[in-house]
């Protein structure tokens, strides 16, 4: 039987994108699983004057969209659950009105007084909520309060360290769930069961065994109607200082005392502290940046909508992170990403050791040398590992070939794996931060990605410089060629 947890969940920016295409149809699932039982209730809340009808009406819709196959009667009981209050949250005058309802519905429900404020708006309105949160009163004395909040979290070390001190104005760390959608994701979480369940896989994971690591978050789409906001980010900042910097502390951290939120946070944290900052000349030797150009089909990311003509924003990065500690001194982590690749999809190749001595590679059969293991983890669209190794090829002579053990997830198995934000919105319920980013983690990954951004910043790039559809810039390539290796994915493949 699920374990039900009881909470008020308050929506900021209730009438958003995100509300609505995510977090209310994954609490839905959460609801149908029983994770919620019957002691909750949501308030929507944003500046437009809907009503409680007509916010129930969309939270259906957008069930409906999401599920076509959603049980509609469980959904009407559900979105009974739901009211909608019209607010502007720079008026503090507003949040008495708040008050009044939370603390009305907190009876209603029976929820104990435990409840869970998700900002689903703007960043620059964070550490404004979270402060009239407390002055006005809307933290409750008797249960948990729980503060959720979407990305990005600043937009260098100096903005989120303001906004670390607005948000500890009024909610302690272990209040405080910093939302990385990517550390929902069936397969990054996976990365630990791989790692420490199984005695081969932590016994040569270190520098002595694996080569380098790979990690390739591609994506096929160009940047949408997003330019407002991703033409004063680019890829750095939109997702290397965020999920490329978590993926890879997972994979570099040292085994945890025991697997939770505490023992891992402070495992990651240790392994960031060890990831080398770079000087401006050495940022500049091992990272690299691109910007799409158009191909038969597809404009040039400078003729998107809402992109200025001049941009020299980043819509592909590529570099090169190393680790200054005992496991990892002399492996370099690869990272890419970018948009307008040649496919969507995520994942992570662990390249091993050829072996010291190829004994096969006798006078006849010298073109035919070893392949290396490769350890991949599919991320998405596919779930699953794949492990490459050498095995001789059947029939007369002694030749090798490179071999690959496979497991991806089934449909089944695939359809029973929550979505990212149904799993975060569980952990929130359960009040787990293990796949939340602690602020020591942000602040390493910003001061790490600081020095990149602010090069770049100084420096005029020769945009654009990688077809739509490709694998990115040659610089991208280059990068490892230098060090005599190559992408493990390439488009040839
Ligand atoms: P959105 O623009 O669709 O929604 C913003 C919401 O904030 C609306 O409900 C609006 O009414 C409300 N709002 C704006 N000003 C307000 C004010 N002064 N007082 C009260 N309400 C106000 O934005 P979104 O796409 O839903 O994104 C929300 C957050 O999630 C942002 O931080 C964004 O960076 C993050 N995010 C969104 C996505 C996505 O897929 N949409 C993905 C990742 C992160």
């Amino acid at each position: 039987m699920a374990t039900e947890y009881s909470s008020l969940f308050t929506f900021f920016g209730g009438t958003g994108d995100l509300a609505k295409r995510k977090l209310y149809p994954s609490l839905f699932k959460l609801y149908v699983r029983g994770n919620l039982g019957e002691h909750f209730a949501v308030l929507g809340t944003a500046r437009d004057s809907w009503t409680d009808d007509k916010f129930r009406e969309v939270v259906t819709q957008s069930i409906k969209d999401d599920q076509p196959d959603a049980d509609m009667h469980a959904a009407e009981i559900f979105v009974s659950h739901f009211y909608y209050i019209a607010h502007d949250v720079t008026d503090k005058a507003h949040y008495a009105v708040m008050k009044d309802l939370v603390e009305k519905l907190d009876k209603q429900y029976s929820i104990n007084g435990n409840r869970i404020f998700y900002l689903s708006m703007a960043p620059r309105f964070f550490g404004e909520v979270a402060l009239n949160l407390k002055s006005e009163g809307l933290l409750s004395d008797d249960g948990s309060n729980r503060l959720v909040i979407e990305k990005p979290f600043g937009t260098d070390f100096s903005t989120a360290e303001t906004l670390n001190k607005q948000l500890s104005g009024a909610f302690d760390e272990t209040q405080i769930y910093r939302i990385d959608h990517y550390l929902g994701k069936e397969m990054v979480q996976n990365i630990q069961a791989l790692r420490f369940g199984n005695t081969f896989v932590e016994s040569l994971w270190n520098n002595r065994y694996i080569d380098n690591v790979q990690v390739t978050l591609s994506e096929k789409l160009g940047v949408e109607d997003r330019a407002g906001y991703y033409d004063t980010a680019g890829a750095l900042r939109d997702m290397v200082q965020n999920h490329i910097m978590q993926i890879v502390s997972q994979l570099a951290m040292e085994q945890p005392v025991s697997f939770t939120d505490a023992d891992v946070r402070v495992e990651k944290i240790k392994a960031l502290r060890s990831l080398r900052v770079y000087s401006p000349a050495e940022a500049a030797k091992n990272f690299i940046r691109g910007q799409y150009g158009a191909n038969d089909t597809e404009p040039a990311y400078r003729d998107e909508p809402n992109v200025p003509k001049d941009s020299h924003n980043d819509t592909f990065v590529a570099g090169k992170l190393l680790f200054d500690n005992y496991r990892w001194s002399g492996v370099p982590f690869y990272v890419r990403t970018g948009k307008r690749l040649a496919d969507k999809f995520t994942r992570i190749d662990v390249v091993f050791k050829k072996p010291l001595i190829d004994i096969f590679a006798f006078p006849q059969n010298r073109d035919n040398s070893l392949a290396p293991n490769v350890l991949t983890i599919y991320v998405e669209p596919n779930s699953g590992f794949s492990l490459q190794l050498n095995a001789k090829t059947a029939g007369q002579g002694f030749e090798t070939e490179p071999i690959h053990l496979d497991f991806q997830q089934d449909v089944a198995q695939k359809e029973e794996t929550p979505e990212p934000y149904e799993r975060l919105l569980h952990d929130t319920l359960k009040g787990d931060q293990t796949n939340f980013a602690s602020w020591d983690e942000v602040s390493y990954a910003w001061k790490f990605v600081d020095v990149i951004q602010k090069l770049w910043d100084s420096e005029t790039p020769d945009f654009p410089n990688y077809i739509s559809g490709s694998m990115g810039p040659a610089a991208s390539d280059e990068l490892l060629q230098r060090d005599h290796r190559a992408w493990v994915y390439r488009l040839n493949r």
